[in-house]
């Protein structure tokens, strides 16, 4: 039996013979193929084995651990809700232990009889330093976070289990492999193989994974900063998910790749419509009801128009992407903000772009919608929500004032239900260089892209703390395999994964020398 669809284009990979699933046999002949895979390994260099014979051929150890471990935790299932965490958190713990880092599993609340969550924490301590020559031994430390819940996934839709963890054509498959299990598991072997080896960096590095990412973090990311400060003393720098290396084969013309570093996000203003009316039959409408009360309000909210603000950080980000932009816009992105206010084609053209508009205005969509329970029956309470995402620097209760005056009806209550402000991390810092210098020494020609995203991640607990952090997971992702994240199919290739791994590393090695160098220049 096939579990590969024959009408889906994604379920199968291009390059691949018609395979069995449950065991990776192209079909063909057995001896031939035998012989064909034996060839293959043979010639391939590094060696590397081809699956289904991963026991045959030794692998690498860290590709080997990496691929275990994600697959280990994609089997160890995290959907939230309910999340039940705690699972996961504990197996991973082992890997510390047994690396000799300092670690904690620390539960946080849920629901009272509801699955047991938790979030694991390591600290793998700076090397000893004698003395304070080198402006080693004070470094602020580096967060690693990630986090442990997963959206869900409809197995009947996947060409694999997606709970399975299935290795199949050099991908590790499975619900969280990119989202953010491959991050954990890249953070985690990158501790590990720090403490493995003689190279210790100047700072402490802090592992972090949690629950609760996908439903808001509140009661993850965002409990532990406000339960366990302790956890992050000394901490000054962040890197979680939120960005990332977009290759160079997705970019048009055989342009290099680009670094997309996150400084800050969009803050939500989740904001509740309730519209009171005269209740009763339906059969005799009267004036004021409360469903089209309702729906006249939220028709003026859909109508309107925000204005267009470009944020020193967007300003920034699209004046370094100029050079990549179809040659008709690159003046425009170069300056962004008089090219929206001057040039009227250039700013259909930008607007047109749901993407790009989103990151120039404040931006309302009309999401949750509730009125009688039956068609003839006239609700006293109707009931509409408000996904609101403000630029920074907005307050959500100036923005809900704003939503109330344009309503214009003393009968409608607006709530605001999520709420937090959006701050930026600056681009100054020895971390950014610390990003540049790999992304230059890895593609001299690439270029590292300082960015705001529409969405947020847990990034805004920690610099709401003061501590710069970014979304910047060094992982090469085509777009393709982008899509996938919260989609079907979601899987993350073993050298994508093995690569973060090491760019980490690198990161960290880097953000060693450039402080160093600046200590030395007093910087
Ligand atoms: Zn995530």
């Amino acid at each position: 039996m096939s579990l590969i669809p024959a009408d889906s284009s994604l379920r199968q990979p291009a390059f691949s013979p018609p395979r069995c699933p449950h065991r990776g046999f192209p079909i063909a002949s057995l001896p031939g193929l035998l012989l064909a895979i034996v060839l293959v390994s043979v010639l391939a260099t590094p060696a590397r084995a081809i699956w289904p014979f991963d026991g045959l051929f030794r692998r690498p150890p860290l590709e080997e651990r990496a691929t275990k471990l994600l697959s280990e935790a994609i089997r160890t299932r995290t959907v939230n809700p309910p999340g039940n965490e705690r699972g996961l958190a504990r197996k991973l713990a082992a890997h510390l232990r047994r690396a000799g880092i300092e670690h904690e599993v620390i539960p946080t609340p849920g629901p009272e009889d509801g699955p047991a969550r938790a979030a694991v924490w390591g600290r793998l301590r700076a090397r000893a330093t004698g003395s304070d020559q080198d402006g080693a031994g004070a470094r602020p430390a580096l967060i690693l976070l990630s986090h442990l819940d997963t959206v869900p996934a409809l197995p009947s839709e996947w060409s694999v289990d997606p709970f399975a963890g299935r290795v199949w054509d050099s991908f590790v498959w499975g619900r969280g492999a990119l989202d953010a299990k491959g991050v954990t598991v890249a953070h985690l072997l990158t501790l590990i193989a720090f403490a493995e080896s003689d190279e210790k960096p100047d700072r402490d590095l802090i592992f972090l994974a949690t629950p609760d990412e996908e439903t808001g973090g509140e009661l993850g990311a965002g409990w532990i900063v406000r339960h366990h400060p302790e956890l992050f003393e000394g901490a000054g720098y962040l890197l979680t998910e939120g960005g990332g290396i977009q290759p160079a084969s997705d970019i048009e013309g055989g342009r290099p790749p680009v670094w997309g570093v996150t400084l800050t996000e969009k803050a939500p203003c989740w904001l509740e419509l309730r519209a009171h009316g005269q209740a009763g039959h339906s059969s005799t409408p009267t004036r004021d009801a409360a469903v089209p009360r309702l729906i006249a309000a939220l028709d003026r909210i859909r109508r309107a128009e925000s204005a267009i603000h470009v944020t020193d950080e967007v300003g920034r980000m699209f004046a370094a992407l100029a050079p990549l932009a179809p040659e008709w816009d690159r003046a425009g992105f170069a300056d962004l903000s008089r090219a929206l206010r001057e040039d009227d084609a250039f700013r259909r053209r930008f607007l047109d772009n749901p993407g790009q508009n989103a990151l120039v205005r404040n931006t309302v969509s009309i999401t949750v919608l509730e009125g009688a329970p039956k068609t003839n029956i006239a609700p006293a309470v109707a009931r509409a929500q408000l996904d609101a995402r403000l630029l920074p620097g907005e307050s959500c209760e100036e923005f809900a004032a704003s939503i109330a005056r344009l309503v214009d009806d003393d009968a409608i209550e607006i709530e605001q239900i999520l709420a937090f402000p959006a701050r930026a991390s600056s681009a100054d810092t020895p971390l950014y260089r610390a990003i540049e210098r790999v992304a230059g020494s890895r593609s001299p020609a690439g270029l590292v892209v300082p960015r705001m995203i529409g969405g947020f991640t847990d990034a805004h607990w920690f610099r709401e703390l003061g501590i710069v952090a970014y979304g910047f997971v060094p992982r090469a992702l085509p777009r393709q395999e982008g899509r996938r994240v919260h989609g079907i199919d979601e899987r993350v290739s073993i050298a994508t994964l093995v690569e973060s791994i090491e760019l980490s590393r690198q990161i960290v090695l880097a953000l060693d020398a450039v402080e160093r160098e600046e200590a030395k220049r007093g910087d």
